[in-house]
Order: structure tokens, then C-alpha cells, then sequence
């Protein structure tokens, strides 16, 4: 199975006639974009097959994306259109690590791209982070949007008061799970147990707790306008946390300068009496979670805002400290990528070691050839959807161009590929099985007048797969 290669008479290097055959190893955004930019760009035939552990496609937008936010999940059109091409093959239920190492991939494929996205979260590495009611918000996310891997988690939900450690989109996401009636959330696709959890739940006020000041929160403004919107929550923040605020600077977004100018609306607006809270303080620093069986505090240094000598606004402890009472604590401080076994790891950063997407060996500082990173795990977790599609291009462009330099050895190919993953991994699914998983969750929901009741469960998606 050698590769002919041809001149091109738009290009000084040659083309590839044979299919360049990629693994996709992550079926999210990152994923799909890259699938999408190699159907359009390779100069040649190209077989691209689209790996993912679960059996159901769309990584965070079907298990990150708030249940209150089905707009944004209709960006999975899109991905539908991009799996409907015969030259993508989906299997899903295939893990990389327990049914497939690196090595088979680089036997199979002429080039891997990693878009497996960050699966473990931030500590603060404090006393008290292992006492129960203390969690990443993460995991709770994962639980309200029927992850498997959370399916089992059960939070305490009987007292009053959560704390929130961090001030970004996530720390919004869970503080209106929290906040919001069991009657509204009942019309989303959130998951069965969390909503029966939820409507039990007596959380009346959520903190919201931010290491630096107004002008440094990492939420956006559409998603504090909408809790802002909301007519069922009041919000709080102490006017005094306004006046310390440090210095927006010359070079200040407008979309910050918004996030400022409308959380000092809040701070001065008068509270209308109703029985849910968002709390939002400024420039403190958990230093331990306290309490006997369970946590019952959250021990909080001041701190306050000063420049670095990169011009960076950072916290510095005043050496004043306040006791805060928590019956739940979620830290929402941020996602940190994994390492897949084979492959290069950065354990600072948490991200594979990479160069705009080629991967790089550690010790001789060289790209390795024929891996390649796109999504969170390249660049860390920050950014919308839409920024993994110039992520994920940039990886491509950066693959399609080593290919035409320096075209690899044959491999072994699509077809042999995929009788390695039956003899390994009897249940692959394919995106007919998830297009019935599709169907059967749509179906379940419609009755409630719900987008769609989730499956949880590997063997129920299975089953229904195969049906
Ligand atoms: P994030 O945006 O990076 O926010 C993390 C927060 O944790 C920041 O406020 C950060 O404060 C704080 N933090 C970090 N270390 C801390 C520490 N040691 N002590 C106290 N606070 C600490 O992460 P995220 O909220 O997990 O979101 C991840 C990405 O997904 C973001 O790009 C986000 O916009 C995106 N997302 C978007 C949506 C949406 O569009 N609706 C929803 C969810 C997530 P400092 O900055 O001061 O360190």
C-alpha cells in the first residue's frame, strides 16, 4: 500500500494520490473542526476516523454546555454535516489508553491529531479540599448533564449556603443550576438524578468568591446580563469591593469595561427581597475549608491588587481573614488536561507539550512526527466553542504541510483499523448507533417537553446503539 505522489502545478511539492488516512482522537468541538478543515484542505484523498471513549459525540457541548443553554448546542448541526461525510468514520466507545495505544494509531494512520480536551480539574491544594461537601465544579457539571463518569457522584444539597471558589463562566454555570427553581430546570435536558436532587435542594444563596478584583473576573457579559435578568435572584456585592477596584488599563477590552460598569450597577442596586442570592465578593483567597465530618467553612485571607513586573494584576494576602459558613463548597477554578499514555505530557501546564499543534518531544525539544494537538489540550482551557475551529485549523494547516514535505511510510489502513477495534472492543459505536441514541433521548424527553431526556449509562447507550 505505498502513496504516489504526483507534482501539482500549484505547489512546488508533490500531492498524495493514496487517502492520507488521520486519527481524530476526541470527538468535541476541537475534534469536529479538525475533521471539517481536512475534508477541505487536503490536496488529495483523505479517510479520516473520529475516535471518542463514550459513545456519544460532541465532548463538552453535550456535557459542559449548561442545560439552560440549548442554543449553544446547536452548533452540533454542524457536526452532523461534518460526520455525514462517507470520508469520516465514527467509532465510538473506543478508549485510547484501554482499547488502543499511541503506537497502534501510528500503525493505522499516517498522522493522529489529540483533541481529548481536559478531563481532570484544578486543586487549590489547601486543608480541608478532601472533606465531603467540598467539590470541583467540574464534577458537578459533569452530574447535571448526565456524564457517565459522574453519574454516581451525589452532592449535599440539604443546607443553605454554597460557596463558589472562582469568577468565571463556570462558577456562573453552577451557581443558576443552584439558584434556579427545580420547575425550570425541569424543561431542559438536565440529567434525571440531578434534577431530582435539585428540586429537593434547599441552596438559597450562593458566594461567588474572586481572588482578584472586578476588572480581573473571567465571566462574560452576556452571562452576567442574564443573571442580572433575572427577576428571581437578587444579587450582592459590597459597593466597597467596587471602590478597590484596581485599574482596568489603557488596553481593556470594551467587553470588560461592560463587566465592570454593570457590576457596579448591581453593587448599588437595592436588594428586592427575594429568596434566592448570588453573592459575588472580590479579592479574597481561600486558605482552608473547615468543619468536623464535613466542611462547614471556608477560611478566606483579604487580599489585595498589585502589579507584577510583567504588569500582571495579582493578589497579595493583607493579613486580615474572615471565616465564610459553606454547607457546599464547588471550586470552579479550571479544567487541566490528562496524559494519555505514549504521548508527551506538560504536568505544569497540563497540556501536551506542542508547537501551534505539533507535538513536541520534551527531551529533544523536536516536533515528533506525525502527532499532532488541537482543542483544550493544546492550549489549555480557555476560550469559547468557536476557538477551537482556528485551533483546530492551525493544527491542520500545520499537519497537511509536514505531510507534503515529508511524506510518511504506508500504514496499515481505514479497513484493518476497524477489525482491530471489533476484535478489541466489541461494542464500537457508529454515528448511526449515536444517531439512535439521538433519536431514543428525543423521543424520551418529548413527552415532559424537554429537548431530550439524556442516557447516563454506557450500557443503556449500547443497548440502544445496536438496537
Ligand atoms: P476560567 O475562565 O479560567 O476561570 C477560572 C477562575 O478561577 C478565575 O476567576 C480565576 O481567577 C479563578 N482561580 C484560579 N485559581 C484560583 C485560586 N488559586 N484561587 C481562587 N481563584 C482562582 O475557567 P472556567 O470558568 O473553568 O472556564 C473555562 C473556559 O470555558 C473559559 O474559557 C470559559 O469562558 C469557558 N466557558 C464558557 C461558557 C459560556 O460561554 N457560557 C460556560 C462555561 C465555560 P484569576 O483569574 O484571578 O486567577
Amino acid at each position: 500500500m505505498g502513496r504516489t505522489l504526483i507534482p501539482d502545478a500549484r505547489s512546488p511539492l508533490p500531492v498524495m494520490t493514496d487517502p492520507l488516512r488521520v486519527a481524530v482522537v476526541g470527538a468535541g468541538p476541537a475534534g469536529f473542526y479538525a475533521c471539517e478543515h481536512l475534508l477541505a484542505e487536503a490536496p488529495g484523498a483523505v479517510e479520516v476516523s473520529l475516535i471518542d471513549r463514550l459513545p456519544t459525540p460532541f465532548g463538552l457541548v453535550r456535557s459542559g454546555v449548561a442545560p439552560d443553554h440549548q442554543s449553544i448546542k446547536g452548533v452540533t448541526r454542524v457536526y452532523d454535516r461534518i460526520a455525514a461525510d462517507p470520508r469520516v468514520t465514527f467509532h465510538g466507545n473506543v478508549e485510547h489508553g484501554r482499547d488502543l495505544r499511541h503506537d497502534d494509531l501510528l500503525a493505522y494512520f499516517h498522522a493522529v491529531i489529540y483533541c481529548v480536551g481536559c478531563r481532570s480539574f484544578r486543586h487549590l491544594g489547601i486543608p480541608g479540599e478532601a472533606l465531603p461537601g467540598r467539590a470541583s465544579a467540574g464534577d458537578f457539571v459533569g452530574w447535571y448533564n448526565a456524564h457517565p463518569d459522574q453519574r454516581t457522584r451525589r452532592f449535599d444539597l440539604s443546607g443553605e449556603r454554597a460557596v463558589v471558589v472562582g469568577v468565571g463562566n463556570v462558577a456562573l454555570d453552577v451557581a443558576r443550576m443552584l439558584l434556579t427553581p427545580a420547575e425550570v430546570l425541569a424543561t431542559t435536558d438536565m440529567a434525571d438524578h440531578a434534577l431530582a436532587a435539585l428540586a429537593q435542594s434547599n441552596i438559597r444563596e450562593v458566594t461567588l468568591l474572586g481572588l482578584r478584583g472586578p476588572a480581573q473576573v473571567a465571566f462574560t457579559l452576556p452571562e452576567l446580563k442574564e443573571f442580572a435578568a433575572r427577576d428571581d435572584i437578587d444579587i450582592v456585592i459590597d459597593p466597597q469591593d467596587m471602590k478597590e477596584d484596581a485599574t482596568l488599563g489603557p488596553d481593556a477590552s470594551r467587553g470588560r469595561e461592560q463587566v465592570v460598569a454593570l457590576l457596579n450597577e448591581l453593587a448599588v442596586r437595592p436588594e428586592r427581597g427575594c429568596d434566592r442570592r448570588l453573592v459575588i465578593r472580590f479579592m479574597v483567597s481561600p486558605v482552608a475549608f473547615t468543619g468536623d465530618d464535613r466542611v462547614r467553612e471556608v477560611e478566606v485571607a483579604h487580599t489585595e491588587l498589585q502589579h507584577n513586573a510583567d504588569g500582571v494584576v495579582v493578589a497579595r494576602p493583607t493579613g486580615s481573614r474572615e471565616m465564610l459558613p459553606a454547607d457546599l463548597v464547588l471550586t470552579a477554578i479550571g479544567y487541566r488536561g490528562s496524559a494519555l499514555p505514549g504521548v508527551p505530557f506538560d504536568p505544569i501546564r497540563g497540556v501536551i507539550p506542542n508547537d501551534r499543534g505539533r507535538v513536541i518531544d520534551p527531551v529533544s525539544g523536536k516536533a515528533r512526527p506525525r502527532e499532532y494537538v488541537a482543542g483544550w489540550i493544546k492550549r489549555g482551557p480557555s476560550g469559547v466553542i468557536g476557538t477551537n475551529k482556528p485551533d483546530a485549523y492551525e493544527t491542520v494547516d500545520a499537519l497537511l504541510h509536514d505531510m507534503q514535505v515529508h511524506p510518511p511510510d504506508p500504514v496499515l489502513g481505514g479497513d484493518v483499523f476497524a477489525r482491530l477495534l471489533q476484535e478489541r472492543c466489541g461494542d464500537v459505536v457508529s454515528y448511526a448507533g449515536w444517531e439512535r441514541i439521538n433519536a431514543a433521548e428525543i423521543a424520551r424527553g418529548e413527552s415532559a417537553g424537554r429537548p431530550r431526556d439524556k442516557f447516563s449509562d454506557i450500557d443503556d447507550m449500547i443497548e440502544v446503539a445496536e438496537a
